[in-house]
């Protein structure tokens, strides 16, 4: 039986994406060849590549207005000393929103100033901060846009002249925003994409070459521009499989019919917690995220009855994060509202059992 898996990551993708993906490692595109094998200069694979870069702009509305496209390697996580050490040149700010904002504020501190402009980490990070102002003369204005450990998402986003940078690893492509308010936007694959391995960074070309360190190539953004993101190796199989799920997205209807979808899961799951009084949420209500959802039992003497129903009703991957505890529900594009229904159908039965 397939599992209703609200796991975290990496990598929850749809099945037909799955399907399509392992039949290109034993024979891609009818050549007798595995995707794993063939050249990453070959025609074949350069297309996938276009394709990949193409449909990310398409999809995120951002064609013809200056953006490049670039899959790299690293993870988010190289993303938070490269932002830095290409566009840092004396002091940015930084909103403090999660465990992640917190890693991308170390990273940047080794090339220069870093403004805490605002953060929620007061509370546990259980909110997004509101009413701040952001100073004058960033050099750029950093932001988590949805929180993956505690289950809050940014609804609106900071107004500043100073370029934005947003870290969107766990929310690009699952709702509608206006994309051209970032100069910056990277996400690790590994969750509405494909499998870890690459990053997505969509970046606006004129925001670069203005610092004065000399960066080395891997981590410079306009080498790999220059190189249409072939600097060296690709990792294939994760920008073929990203390809795959764009195109799947396409197919569907875009970002808009995505978040319908989504913006449904969220609201069934969300009743439940604040109808069902054996539950608690854990984030802000009007902060929460619609892909991961952080809640917990009132009463921990259930744990193990609750723990044994989900299991039984082929429920995996919804433990908390160690930091937050409890439960979290992460619902992100491949998620199924039949999913969705089996684990709110399991928290409803322990209210009638209790
Ligand atoms: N940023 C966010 C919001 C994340 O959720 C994660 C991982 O879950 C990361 C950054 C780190 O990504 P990576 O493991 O690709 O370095």
């Amino acid at each position: 039986m397939k599992k209703h898996n609200f796991s975290a990551g990496p990598c929850i993708l749809p099945q037909e994406v799955f399907k399509e993906a392992s039949q290109a490692v034993l024979n891609f595109n009818d050549s007798g060849l595995s995707i794993l094998e063939i050249s990453h200069r070959s025609k074949d694979f350069v297309d996938v590549m276009e394709e990949a870069r193409s449909l990310a702009l398409e999809l995120l509305g951002l064609e013809g207005k200056g953006y490049k496209v670039l899959f790299l390697q690293g993870g988010a996580s190289t993303q938070f000393l490269m932002a830095a050490y290409n566009l840092l040149q004396s002091k940015a700010g930084y909103i403090n929103t999660g465990s992640w904002s917190d890693k991308a504020i170390k990273e940047a501190k080794i090339f220069g100033e870093v403004i805490e402009v605002a953060s929620s980490k007061d509370a546990n990070y259980n909110y997004i901060p509101k009413g701040y102002d952001v100073p004058e003369g960033l050099d750029y204005l950093h932001c988590t846009s949805n929180n993956t450990i505690f289950g809050t998402q940014i609804k609106d986003f900071p107004t500043t002249s100073a370029p934005l940078v947003c870290d969107m690893s766990s929310d690009i492509f699952s709702r509608q925003l206006d994309f051209s308010k970032f100069s910056l936007i990277y996400a690790g694959a590994q969750k509405n994409m494909g499998p870890a391995g690459t990053t997505l960074v969509v970046i606006k070309e004129d925001i670069l070459g203005k610092i004065e360190r000399q960066i080395p190539s891997m981590l410079d953004y306009q080498v790999h521009i220059s190189k249409s993101s072939m600097f060296n190796t690709p990792p294939v199989f994760a920008v073929y499989t990203s390809m795959l799920t764009l195109r799947w997205l396409k197919k569907l209807g875009g970002i808009a019919a995505i978040e319908e979808q989504n913006d449904k899961k969220a609201k069934l799951i969300y009743s439940e917690i604040e109808l069902n009084p054996l539950f608690k949420g854990f984030a802000a209500k009007e902060d929460r995220s619609m892909m991961n959802a952080t809640f917990s039992l009132v009463d921990e003497d259930l744990k193990e009855t609750f723990d044994a129903m989900w299991k039984e009703a082929g429920i995996s991957g919804v433990n908390g994060h160690r930091s937050v505890g409890g439960y979290r529900a992460s619902m992100y594009n491949a998620m199924t509202m039949e999913s969705v229904a089996a684990l709110v159908d399991v928290m409803s039965d322990l209210e009638r059992k209790a």
